[in-house]
């Protein structure tokens, strides 16, 4: 059995979708399950829209109205003209989410993103299920909330992993074993029966917690890059792909910022040894990069991670007093209320600083709560920059005309945080 998850920008446009088609009828086989994100940017639609709901503004219609026309034209040339009964389906689907915006909003906004923005996998699955049908790639849609169940925490779901993996192994395993199915990442319902997403770009999750379920053989995530490289191309043109990472590797990576793969896909695969494939939709031939090889035969080249948006906060006692452990231990208390993720810290015997990610509604409160005891000062719009593997080359390469307001390098790792 194996799990194939296709991102927004491999369904990103009616061409996008043949070329799915194509991927699968080439290297799809048995025992499949797929799982699809929404079409393109239309996650990034669908959150406006839910604001505008949410706060009943007028652009709400003209939001709604860009991402059904977007939707359309995908249907338009995906169906070459002719008209199939089969996309009525999908035309309800969008009748249901105008109704729902006529109704008045929950009070809890993030309950309410999550029942919008949900719409859009929704789509995306139901009109590449479709369309894989009528190219003879037999397939049946199934809805990802009956399988992932979910706490009530909004926009962050967590998985109630016994639940979830009763429902997989029960009820979908003996489905994927006949047929192969479409559904989607990134969603999943509480015992309320609410739809609750697993956070941005939160597909690659899905893909881990069905294989996980499954017992899949092997996941592979198929994407605009020929794999995992060791820098974003955007950002680095000369990055060169990795073959093989071991899983630390990449727990590594991602929780230093790399964008290529979620950060919470590695664990559940690795807990079951499950290798993960980061594989171009491009160019289906080529090797890719393999995730879950033993350290010793990982590639070891120099790797680039920038995570942007990032605030330094750097505090110091006001009374000259050590900052040590009962001081510190309340700071992480603060940060803990606060759902704060610590990037990296630092500290001395007076002051103590960390990075933080940039959160318009976090970071103030946090501000506040420190000037009681502290003195507080705040870098915003920092970089957070990470070499793993680092050597002299690289490290003078980079460092060069670069302002650099923290540094901190273990025998693996080096990293700054990089002022403007
Ligand atoms: N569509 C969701 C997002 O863009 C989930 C995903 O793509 O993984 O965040
Ligand atoms: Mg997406």
């Amino acid at each position: 059995m194996k799990v194939y998850k296709f991102g927004g920008a491999s369904v990103k446009d009616a061409s996008a979708v043949k070329n799915v088609g194509n991927v699968l009828a080439n290297f799809g086989g048995d025992e499949l399950l797929v799982v699809v994100s929404a079409m393109g940017k239309t996650t990034n639609g669908l959150e406006r829209l839910a604001k505008a709901y949410f706060e009943n503004k007028p652009e709400k219609n003209e939001i709604y109205k860009e991402v059904k026309q977007f939707h359309d034209q995908i249907i338009a040339e995906l169906l070459s003209g002719s008209f199939n009964h089969s996309y009525d389906d999908i035309e309800n689907l969008f009748i249901e989410l105008e109704c729902e915006l006529e109704t008045t909003p929950d009070e809890n906004f993030d309950q309410v993103y999550d029942q919008i923005v949900s719409y859009g996998e929704i789509f995306s699955t139901r009109i590449v299920s479709t369309y894989l049908n009528e190219i003879g790639i037999k397939n049946r849609w199934m809805d990802a909330r009956n399988f992932i169940s979910t706490d009530s925490n909004f926009r962050e779901g967590k998985v109630d992993w016994e639940t979830t993996n009763r429902l997989i192994s029960g009820k979908l395993q003996p489905i994927v074993k006949k047929q192969m199915v479409v559904t989607q990442g990134f969603i999943g319902k509480n015992k309320e029966n609410l739809t609750v997403t697993l956070g941005r770009e939160g597909s690659d999750y899905s893909a881990a917690i069905f294989a996980f379920g499954l017992n899949a053989e092997q996941v592979s995530i198929w994407k605009d890059v020929a794999g995992v490289m060791n820098g974003d191309p955007k950002l680095f043109p000369d990055a060169i792909k990795i073959n093989a990472l071991s899983y630390p590797r990449a727990i590594e990576m991602a929780y230093y910022g790399a964008t290529v793969i979620h950060p919470k896909t590695i664990q559940p695969l690795q807990h079951k040894g499950i290798p993960l494939f980061v594989k171009s939709f491009l160019n289906p031939e080529a090797e890719g990069t393999c995730v879950g090889v033993e350290k010793d035969k990982e590639d070891h080249v120099p790797t680039f991670i920038s995570k942007g948006n990032q605030v330094l906060i750097s505090i110091s006692s006001k009374d000259f007093s050590f900052i040590v452990e009962d001081k510190l231990s309340k700071i992480f208390e603060l940060f803990a209320k606060l759902n704060i993720k610590v990037n990296l810290m630092q500290n001395s015997a007076i002051s103590f600083s960390v990075c933080i990610n940039n959160d318009e509604k976090k970071i103030p409160q946090l501000i506040e709560a420190l000037n009681t005891d502290y003195k507080v000062k705040e870098n915003q719009g920092v970089e957070l920059f990470t070499i793993s593997n680092y050597d002299e080359k690289s490290q003078a390469q980079f460092s060069a005309g670069k302002k650099i307001l923290v540094e901190q390098k273990t025998r693996n790792t080096l990293q700054w945080v990089l002022g403007v």
